[in-house]
């Protein structure tokens, strides 16, 4: 491998979602944002990585299965509207007085376009002589990201700051294991090699760093040693961003969304919820596990190890700090967030040999995760009994194996359409009384709590799931945000009643 000249200045991960780059005006939001950090001497030069726009990558899978399909027709009409959603966004984004701007990117997408079609005839080709489709599917699902890097780069420059795309691929990975009975359309994710990403990173990067031109790297993809082009996954460019903010030692990866950041519990289901504005690793880790969809928790691989924190922000509200997520401080966070976790089963395993019988715990996971099943929470064991919650679809399996392998004295029982409500944080673990407050909550409205997960810092309260918004939100009130009750006027009913 060539040697590669290090990073000399420090810079700083933008991370652009889907919805963020989901049209021309948008992208031209996220353009003034990258200029104003571009501007501003407390950050670090910003190297932005971006999603393909909103919905373009689910195009491109349904592309990829007419391709495979051999309905030709099919996927050449869903290529024309995606080109069409390309251009139009085009049209939107260049607004300066720079003659050439608007020629250069519209060669720029239409050559793109034309080479995403030929990807897509190769998938075809491939598709009808039998031959392996998921590396020329990888390959059609990479153009969401190949062509909305031209738009953003476009976009800045139309603010007066020197950007470049990035058209090659920054993250090399490993080649996919290729399953041949997968079904067609979909992607199957590669692991980034990090030495060689870290080598390729800082030759791709560094020249246009030194000569003051922001990088805008395509998320989500990557390629092989030997020049396949894989994807991290569907879903996978807040991973990417990680990993190229890893390779290229920067000081922080800021993730732009479309919310303000981590909330203390999903807004939909809890009015009050509030934005948290620090997170450990670890807390953000257990978050994840238990139902909080902002962040996927492979997003901190890269990047917990060497202490780099993750901003969670929102693109359309900038000037919001959002939740840092980091290393654990001299102090605790103080955070606090409950979040359900639903489709769980709760498994018991009991001995009737309630004296002679050794603790089986070993046997039990073993079989459970010869399931494919990882327990989401253990609640409670001795030496003849184990329950635990895994996920509802595997239940089946689980019971069907225990009751083959094990012998006749073990029995197993499971319960079904449960939830776990977990409160997690050192907000919770720092006051003794949270305990006892989150099981007055659910006794104050009468919900049963089947068992309970003690491991983890919080508590993980396991209810039906047809209770569980009702568990979550009495949590929140209690635990974190009491609501004060207003002034109640009696309504018209009442005075009617009153006046009877
Ligand atoms: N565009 C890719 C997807 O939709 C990656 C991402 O947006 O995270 O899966
Ligand atoms: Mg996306």
């Amino acid at each position: 491998m060539e040697s590669v000249k290090i990073m000399q200045q420090a810079v700083s991960v933008l991370k652009f979602g889907g919805t963020s780059v989901g049209s021309g005006e948008r992208i031209r939001n996220v353009a003034t944002i990258i200029a104003q950090v571009r501007q501003e001497t407390e950050t670090d030069f910003p190297v932005v990585v971006v999603s393909a726009m909103s919905g373009v990558t689910d195009q491109l899978l349904r592309i990829a299965r007419h391709a495979c399909a051999a309905e030709e027709e099919a996927w050449r009409q869903e290529l024309v509207v995606l080109r069409q959603k390309h251009l139009d966004a085009a049209e939107k984004i260049v607004q300066s007085n720079e003659r050439r701007a608007l020629p250069r990117l519209l060669d720029e997408l239409e050559s793109g376009l034309v080479s995403l079609e030929h990807d897509v005839q190769k998938l075809a080709e491939a598709a009808t002589q039998g031959e392996d489709v998921a590396l020329p599917t990888a390959a059609v699902a990479s153009w969401g990201e190949r062509l909305s890097i031209k738009l953003v780069a476009a976009a800045v420059r139309d603010f007066g700051v020197p950007a470049e795309a990035i058209t090659q691929e920054i993250i090399v990975t490993t080649h996919p294991d290729i399953d041949p009975s997968q079904p067609f359309g979909v992607v199957v994710g590669a692991d980034p090699l990090i030495e060689e990403t870290r080598a390729n990173a800082q030759a791709l990067v560094c020249p246009l760093v030194e000569q003051g031109i922001v990088p805008i790297a395509a998320g989500f993809i990557g390629r092989t040693i030997t020049g396949y082009i894989t994807t991290l996954g569907r879903n996978g460019s807040d991973y990417s961003a990680t990993v190229i903010g890893a390779a290229l030692d920067c000081s922080e990866v800021s993730i732009y969304t479309d919310v303000d950041g981590v909330l203390t519990a999903d807004p939909r289901l809890v009015a009050n919820a509030r934005l948290l504005p620090r997170l450990s690793y670890a807390e953000a880790a257990r978050l994840s596990w238990f139902g909080a969809k902002v962040l996927h928790p492979r997003t901190f691989i890269p990047i917990a190890h060497r202490n780099i924190p993750v901003r969670v922000r929102n693109t359309f509200r900038p000037h919001n700090r959002g939740t840092v997520v980091g290393p654990e401080g001299p102090l605790p966070s103080g955070a606090g967030a409950i979040t359900i976790r639903r489709n769980l089963a709760l498994i018991t395993v009991e001995s009737t040999d309630l004296f002679g019988a050794p603790e089986n715990a070993g046997q039990v996971f073993a079989l459970a995760a010869r399931a494919g099943a990882a327990p989401v929470a253990i609640c409670s064991s001795s030496g003849h009994h184990l329950s635990f919650v895994i996920e509802e679809k595997s239940a089946d399996s689980v019971i069907a194996l225990v009751q083959r392998d094990m012998d006749t004295t073990w029995k197993v029982s499971c319960r079904r359409n449960l939830a776990a409500c977990a409160c997690i944080g050192s907000g919770f673990t720092a006051d003794p009384m949270s305990p006892a407050r989150a099981g007055t909550a659910l006794a104050r409205e009468r919900i049963p709590v089947i068992t309970q997960g003690s491991s983890e810092p919080g508590i993980t309260l396991i209810v039906e799931e047809k209770d569980s918004e009702r568990a979550l939100r009495s949590l929140h009130r209690d635990l974190i945000a009491p609501v004060i009750p207003l002034v109640r006027h009696p309504t018209a009913h009442e005075k009617r009643r009153e006046a009877r």
